[in-house]
C-alpha cells in the first residue's frame, strides 16, 4: 500500500504548483494518517495504513517548532510565500485547530508579514463554529468540493460518515458568504468495479450549480500530480481543464487551473 507521509509537524519549504514557496504544517500524526475522507487520489495514501502511534502534535509543539523554523529561515535570508496547513490528513480535525491558527497568524506577522496563511481542508468540519471561525481568519481557506453528485462524492472521497453528503457540504460552504476558495480535482477512473468521472456534462452542471450557490472568491481546478493509492485513475489534461474552466467562467465564476 502506498504511504507517502510527512514525518514531521513542520515541513519544507517546498515549491507548490498552487501556492508558491510554501512552508507546511502537518497537524496530524507524523507516523500515520487521520482523515474524515479517504480519497482515491490522496497523496498520503489510504486511511487503512492507520493513524500511527505518535498522536497529533500539541498546540505548544506546533508553536515552538514553527517559531524555530521561521527564525532559521529568516536568518538564512530565505523567502516565503505561504504557510500552508496540509499534511497527513484533515487539519481541521485537530482538537485545538482554532488556537493553532491564531498562533500561526501571530508568528507569520512577526517573521514574514507578507506571507499568506492557507488551509487546505476537505470541508467536512466547515459547519462547526470554531472551525469556521478559524477558517475565516486565514488568508486562503481552500475548501474541497470534488463532486456535487452523491454517488461520485461517495466513491471518490469515501467519507467516513454515511451522513456526509454533498448537499450538506454545499450548505456549510454557503455560510462563508463567499469568503472561501473552492478546490475541485478533475478525475476519471475505475475503483473496485465502479467507474467515476466528474468531467461529464451532468457532473459539471451540478458543480456549477454548487459554485453559484457558494459564490466562492475563486475556484481552483486541478488534476492528479503524483502517484495515487487507487491505481486506475486518469490524469485530466491541461487542455481539458481549460475547457472546463471556460464553461465555469462563462457563468461568472473566477477559476484558476493547476495542471
Ligand atoms: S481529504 Fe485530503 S487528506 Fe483527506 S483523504 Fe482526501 S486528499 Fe487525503
Amino acid at each position: 500500500m502506498q504511504t507517502v507521509l510527512f514525518h514531521s509537524t513542520i515541513y519544507g519549504p517546498i515549491r507548490s504548483r498552487r501556492l508558491g514557496m510554501s512552508l507546511g504544517i502537518n497537524l496530524m500524526p507524523n507516523d500515520g494518517k487521520i482523515c474524515s475522507f479517504d480519497c482515491l487520489y490522496c497523496e498520503a495514501g489510504f486511511n487503512a495504513q492507520g493513524p500511527g502511534k505518535d498522536g497529533v502534535p500539541s498546540r505548544d509543539t506546533v508553536k515552538k517548532q514553527l517559531k524555530r523554523k521561521l527564525e532559521e529561515m529568516k536568518a538564512q535570508g530565505e523567502t516565503l510565500d505561504v504557510i500552508t496547513f496540509s499534511g497527513n490528513g484533515e487539519p481541521t480535525l485537530h482538537p485545538e485547530f482554532k488556537k493553532v491558527v491564531e498562533d500561526v497568524l501571530r508568528l507569520r506577522t512577526a517573521y514574514y508579514p507578507d506571507a499568506k496563511v492557507s488551509v487546505l481542508s476537505n470541508s467536512t468540519m466547515a459547519g462547526k463554529q470554531q472551525v469556521a471561525e478559524a477558517l475565516l481568519k486565514v488568508d486562503n481557506n481552500i475548501l474541497k468540493l470534488d463532486s456535487a453528485m452523491p454517488r461520485t462524492f461517495r466513491i471518490l472521497n469515501r467519507p467516513g460518515s454515511p451522513n456526509c453528503l454533498p448537499e450538506g457540504v454545499i450548505a456549510d460552504l454557503k455560510k462563508f458568504s463567499g469568503q472561501c476558495v473552492v478546490q475541485t480535482i478533475m478525475v476519471r477512473g475505475e475503483f473496485e468495479g465502479e467507474h467515476i468521472d466528474n468531467t461529464t456534462d451532468e457532473e459539471l452542471d451540478a458543480l456549477l450549480s454548487a459554485y453559484l450557490q457558494i459564490k466562492p472568491r475563486e475556484v481552483m481546478l486541478y488534476s492528479i500530480d503524483r502517484k495515487t493509492p487507487a491505481e486506475n485513475l486518469e490524469k485530466v489534461t491541461k487542455e481539458e481543464l481549460e475547457r472546463i474552466a471556460r464553461r465555469f467562467r462563462d457563468a461568472g465564476i473566477t477559476v484558476q487551473i493547476n495542471a
